[in-house]
C-alpha cells in the first residue's frame, strides 16, 4: 500500500486553533493550561520513540517534546505556546525544532515563548483568573509547578491581584470534545483504518504451520511502517492455539501448528490516531469443523453488534445484542446449558466470554469519553468512533465439550457512528470463513 499524503500543516493547525476556541468558550474567564509528555529514557541514554500527550496534540497539533499551552478565555481570549528555542547545537544532534517564533506563525497562536520562561509568564497568565484548568494529579511535578505559579500570584495579593479560587479538571472538558470526531479526525482515522487492513491481509498470507508468531508480528509492523504508519497504536497480539485465550498475550514467541487458529489483533498509529482490528483464522488456511461452528457463532454476534451502532442508540446495546447472540450459540453448541434466557440471566456465559464488546478509538486506542454519564449508558452519536469485538475463549474444563478446548476467538472492527447508522472503516480485512479461506488459498 503506497504511503498516503499527510494532512498539510496549516489545516491540521487551523482544526487545533478551532478545538482551543471551543475549549476558550467552555472555560468563561479562566484560563486552561496544558503539557505534552516528557520524553522517557529506556536504558541509560536511550529514549523510547518520542509520543506527544493526545490531549496536548489535540488542541495544538505541535508535535515536539516539552511544550505547554496556554488556552486564555473571556473577552479578549489568547492562545499561547511554550515550546523549545531554536538551538543549532541540539539541532545538530536531535533534529529540527521550529523555535516558538516559526511556531507562532505556523501553529496558529497568538503568542509563544521560549520554555525557559514558562515559570516567569505563568503567574502573569493566571493572576485575576476566576479559574484554573489543568491536568490534576497525573504527575507531581507538574502539580508542584502549577502550585508554584498560584503560590506567586497570592504572594502578590497586597498588589491587589487575586490567584484563581476555583481549580478545573482540563482533560475532562477536552474528552467531551474528543469522544465526537470532526472530518480531519475521521480521514486520519480511514487511512489508519485502511494500513491496518492490508496489514492483517498480509499476516494471514504469511501464516503456515512452523512458523513463529513473531514472524507474523513481524509482517504486521512492515505493513504498518512502509505505508507511513509511525507505529503500532498497541503492543501487537498475534496469539496462536492455546494463547488466544490469553486476554492479553504479548509473548508472540511459539510456534504455529497446522489444525490451530491464530488470533491478531494489531492496529497501527498513523499521526497520532490509532486503528484497532482483530482477526482470527486458521494456521494451515482451513478451518476445523468445531473451529468453524464457533467462528459463526462470534461472527454473528459481531455482525449484530454492529448493527446496533447507530446514532441514539445507547452505548450498551451493541454488547447487549453481541451477548445475547453469544448465548444463543453457547446453548446451541453445547458450551451452556439453556435455555438460552437463564445463561443470560445467571451470567454463565461470562465463562467464555468475560470482556466487554467495545471501546472509544481515536488519539488513544482506549480513547477519551464517558461511557456512563449520571448513572446511564451515554448514546451514541454522530462522529463517535468505537471498536466492535465479541469474542469466545475456551479453556479446559470440566463439562466443556473437548472440541472447543483451547479456541480463542475474536473478530474487531472499528465503526463510526453516522448520522444515519454506522459505517466500518476495517471491512477490508476479510472476516468471512469462506473469504478468509480464498485469501489464504492465494498464499505463496
Ligand atoms: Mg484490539
Ligand atoms: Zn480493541
Amino acid at each position: 500500500m503506497p504511503p498516503f499524503d499527510p494532512i498539510p500543516l496549516p489545516e491540521l493547525a487551523r482544526t487545533a486553533r478551532a478545538r482551543r476556541e471551543r475549549l476558550a468558550a467552555r472555560i468563561g474567564d479562566g484560563v486552561a493550561v496544558l503539557a505534552t509528555a516528557p520524553e522517557r529514557t529506556r536504558n541509560r541514554d536511550t529514549h523510547y520513540p518520542y509520543r506527544f500527550d493526545s490531549y496536548f496534540y489535540y488542541l495544538t497539533a505541535f508535535p515536539e517534546p516539552e511544550a505547554v499551552v496556554v488556552v486564555v478565555g473571556g473577552a479578549s481570549p489568547r492562545h499561547v505556546l511554550f515550546c523549545r528555542a531554536r538551538d543549532p547545537e541540539r539541532e545538530l544532534w536531535d533534529g529540527y525544532r521550529h523555535g516558538p517564533e516559526a511556531a507562532r506563525e505556523r501553529f496558529g497562536f497568538d503568542e509563544a515563548w521560549p520554555m525557559s520562561e514558562l515559570d516567569a509568564r505563568m503567574p502573569g497568565l493566571i493572576a485575576d483568573r476566576p479559574a484554573l484548568y489543568c491536568a490534576i494529579g497525573e504527575d507531581p511535578g507538574w502539580s508542584a509547578r502549577v502550585s508554584g505559579w498560584l503560590n506567586e500570584v497570592r504572594a502578590m495579593a497586597r498588589t491587589g491581584v487575586a490567584a484563581p479560587a476555583t481549580l478545573g479538571e482540563v482533560r475532562v472538558l477536552v474528552d467531551a470534545m474528543r469522544v465526537v470526531k470532526d472530518e480531519q479526525e475521521l480521514s486520519i482515522m480511514r487511512r489508519a483504518a485502511a494500513i491496518s487492513c492490508d496489514a492483517h491481509r498480509r499476516a494471514m498470507r504469511a501464516t503456515r504451520p512452523g512458523r513463529h508468531e513473531f514472524e507474523v508480528e513481524a509482517e504486521l509492523l512492515h505493513a504498518f511502517r512502509a505505508a507511513g504508519a509511525q507505529a503500532p497504536a498497541y503492543t501487537s497480539i498475534v496469539a496462536g492455539g492455546a494463547n488466544a485465550c490469553v486476554l492479553h498475550y504479548v509473548d508472540n514467541a511459539s510456534k504455529l501448528a497446522a489444525g490451530e487458529l491464530l488470533l491478531v489483533d494489531a492496529g497501527c498509529e498513523l499521526d497520532g490516531y490509532a486503528s484497532d482490528i482483530t482477526r482470527t483464522f486458521p494456521v494451515d488456511g482451513r478451518f476445523s469443523g468445531p473451529q468453524r461452528a464457533l467462528y459463526e457463532c462470534v461472527l454473528e454476534a459481531q455482525l449484530r453488534a454492529i448493527d446496533a451502532v447507530r446514532p441514539g442508540a445507547s452505548w450498551q446495546a451493541p454488547h447487549d445484542a453481541a451477548v445475547a447472540a453469544l448465548c444463543a450459540g453457547f446453548v446451541e453448541l453445547g458450551l451452556c446449558e439453556g435455555p438460552v434466557e437463564r445463561v443470560l440471566e445467571s451470567g454463565d456465559y461470562r465463562r467464555f466470554y468475560m470482556h466487554r464488546t467495545g471501546h472509544w478509538l481515536g488519539l488513544d486506542v482506549h480513547d477519551a469519553g464517558d461511557y456512563k454519564r449520571d448513572g446511564q449508558w451515554v448514546a451514541l452519536e454522530p462522529g463517535n468512533v468505537t471498536t466492535v469485538e465479541p469474542g469466545c475463549y475456551v479453556r479446559p474444563g470440566d463439562g466443556v465439550p473437548e472440541a472447543f478446548w483451547n479456541i480463542g476467538i475474536r473478530i474487531e472492527d472499528d465503526v463510526v457512528v453516522t448520522a444515519t447508522g454506522n459505517e466500518v472503516i476495517t471491512a477490508d480485512a476479510p472476516k468471512r470463513i469462506d473469504d478468509i479461506e480464498a485469501w489464504m488459498r492465494e498464499r505463496s
